[in-house]
């Protein structure tokens, strides 16, 4: 017999086994020397009043309790002699439908523009202190894709319970903590991923996949309704049966080689702003009620949203505990992003705070076509960085000024390595994004007093929140409208906003592969 418990425990106690045993026997009314073995299962904080943890614990008697995520068993298959299904892009959604390959005996060939994630650290490192910016190995190119160097955040706001414990399990396989399992937020930490990613890559290997770094997917070979093939660094073919494109939203170069063959694509909706950087002790101060907070209490987050004339504005991506790193994927661009450790120990609390931008805002805007979006966010991107010394300085202000739209007060240390400089960006940022910017963080410091404070820098800019481009798909077989064996996948497609969800999205469309090979 196993029965289900739910308890509240304080932060003191939360990794004290024994004392989490006696309360199961309070609760369950059990003997004092009863036998029992438990599990837990869900963990989450509760901070409206004093932070407690609020745990659900799997209770078992005679038998071993096991939770979902332990009955679930991935068997992967040699695959070397199977069919080749070609994927494109070695991010989550790439290596996620490369494993479900391997695990239906298709053989997957993992075409990757960037490094390895070893040899893309000297790339990150250059940025960081030179600011050079090599176009195929930065923060969002190169093995593991952007989801690498990230917070490795694992929300996603799909419902698909077994689907996402399945994602997790692979994550745990290959060496991510057993926490992310039971975690109510679960997150990795940008020192952990490259382990995780390239373990993946040994898996592919191992049953017969392979990962061909270096692979620069130049152009397509369309022929009717079948993508016969790719054109890698402009100079060689690969010819495929099945194709999956998983390149995410920053691959602008592939847009246009897919606009060249008339390739159907749509702007999609997205969102842009700027990201926030406060003291993490001022946020643990709102959010906990606690300066220092106590030590089992992680890095204290928030998710903001407000509405201004009907749009939205909202906190995106935010890293407790977090770096803000410059993510622009060329030369002349400035794109900033977040990024965390697994311990989530900086002195800084970073989110972006972005506005949603709709097709017919721009296209009022006279920005028009497919490409009108992307446009417009390479348009923000590239001046900033023009106001600047050609260096990936990221302008900044103080929070207060951006309010106000001066230029008065000092800015704030950062976590940002590039450095900051002083920019009005209440006059560099379109009109319409710092007005509704400005409504939404006064808002939201209704929602959390002491938000808004001059001891928080707001710095420019968060533009890569998720693709401009859908490139759309035929809901049943998830293969491209004018095309029979071309599968558009993840993020840059716009079938995914996230590490998690990019992984199901490469698992999903494997499964309609394996059922039109059926
Ligand atoms: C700094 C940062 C932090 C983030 N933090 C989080 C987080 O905490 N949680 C979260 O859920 N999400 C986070 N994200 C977003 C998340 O990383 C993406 O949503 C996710 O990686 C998308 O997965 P994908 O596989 O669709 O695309 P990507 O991860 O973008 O992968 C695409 C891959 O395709 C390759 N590629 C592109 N063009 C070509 C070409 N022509 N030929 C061959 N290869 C090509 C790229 O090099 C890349 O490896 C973060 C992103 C960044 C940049």
């Amino acid at each position: 017999m196993v029965k289900e418990v739910q308890l509240k425990i304080s932060p003191t106690y939360i990794n004290d086994r024994s004392f989490i045993g006696e309360k199961i026997k309070k609760k369950l009314r059990l003997k004092k020397d009863a036998e029992f073995n438990f599990k837990i299962v869900k963990k989450s904080i509760d901070s409206r009043k004093e932070p407690f943890y609020l745990i659900k614990i799997l209770v078992g008697f005679k038998e071993e309790v096991k939770s979902d995520a332990d009955l679930i068993s991935i068997n992967y298959k040699d695959s070397a002699q199977g069919k080749s299904v070609l994927i494109i892009g070695a991010g989550p959604a790439g290596y996620f439908a490369a494993l479900e390959c391997i695990e239906n005996g298709l053989r997957p060939i993992v075409l990757e523009r960037g490094k390895d994630v070893q040899a893309r650290r000297r790339d990150l490192k250059a940025i960081q202190q030179d600011g050079i910016v090599n176009p195929h190995s930065n923060y969002c190119f190169g093995e593991g894709g952007a989801g690498t160097y990230s917070d490795g955040k694992l929300y996603t706001r799909s419902k698909k319970r077994g689907k996402i414990i399945k994602s997790l399990k692979i994550l745990v396989d290959h060496g991510a903590n057993e926490d992310i399992l039971i975690d109510a937020h679960p997150h990795i930490g940008s020192n952990k991923l490259p382990k995780i990613i390239a373990n993946i890559r040994k898996t592919i290997e191992a049953h017969g996949g392979e990962v061909r770094f270096g692979s620069y997917v130049t152009d397509f070979i369309f022929n009717n309704r079948i993508c016969e093939g790719v054109v890698i660094n402009d100079e060689e073919t690969v010819h495929a049966d099945k194709v999956i494109l998983a390149t995410g939203h920053s691959a602008r170069d592939i847009f246009h080689a897919l606009h060249r063959h008339n390739i159907h694509l749509e702007a999609k909706p997205f969102a842009i702003g700027i990201r926030i950087e406060h003291p993490q002790a001022l946020i643990d101060e709102i959010q906990y009620g606690q300066n220092p907070r106590e030590e089992n209490l992680p890095a204290s987050s928030y998710k903001l949203v407000s509405q201004i004339n009907n749009v939205g504005v909202f906190s995106f991506c935010m890293c407790p505990g977090g770096l803000i790193v410059p993510a622009a994927t060329a030369p002349g661009e400035i794109v900033v992003n977040g990024m965390s450790l697994s311990r989530r120990d900086s002195p800084f609390a970073n989110s972006g705070i972005v506005t949603a931008i709709s097709n017919e805002e721009l296209n009022q805007k006279g920005y028009k076509g497919v490409f009108a979006n992307l446009d417009f966010q390479k348009e923000v991107e590239q001046k900033l960085f023009q106001f600047g010394d050609g260096s990936q300085k990221a302008p900044a202000q103080n929070l207060i000024d951006f309010i106000n739209g001066k230029e008065m007060l000092a800015l704030n240390d950062t976590s940002y390595i590039p450095g900051l400089y002083q920019a009005p960006l209440h006059e560099l940022l379109p009109d319409f994004v710092y007005e509704r910017l400005k409504q939404g963080i006064l808002s939201f410091s209704l929602k959390m007093d002491g938000y808004f404070t001059d001891a928080a820098n707001v710095v420019a800019t968060e533009s890569r929140t998720s693709s401009p481009i859908r490139i759309p798909r035929n809901p049943e077989t998830l293969t491209h409208d004018q095309l029979d064996n071309f599968y558009p996948c993840g993020e840059g497609a716009g079938f995914a906003g996230g590490i998690l969800s990019a992984a199901m999205d490469g698992q999903r469309v494997v499964k309609a592969i394996v059922k039109s090979l059926a």
